[in-house]
């Protein structure tokens, strides 16, 4: 029930292309739905019914994924 334990708003996204790993920062009050792999400069578009590209490929759920599941 902490609302805040550790997450810095920071993650680690893959690409789901070359499985380049990339440190990224989570906006915390917008879904990213299009990103521009680093490494293969391929577009990563979140999978479908996932809200942005952080919860289909990030280390962690975006904020308001998680908010909606409490
Ligand atoms: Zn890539």
């Amino acid at each position: 029930m902490t609302p805040d334990e550790g997450f810095s708003g920071a993650t680690v996204l893959r690409c789901p292309h070359c499985e380049a790993e990339s440190r990224e920062r989570i906006p915390a009050d917008a879904c990213v739905v299009l990103h521009d792999c680093s490494a293969c400069g391929r577009e990563i578009r979140p999978e479908e019914g996932d809200c942005c590209v952080f919860c289909s490929y990030g280390a962690h759920p975006c904020p308001s994924a998680v908010d909606r599941g409490r």
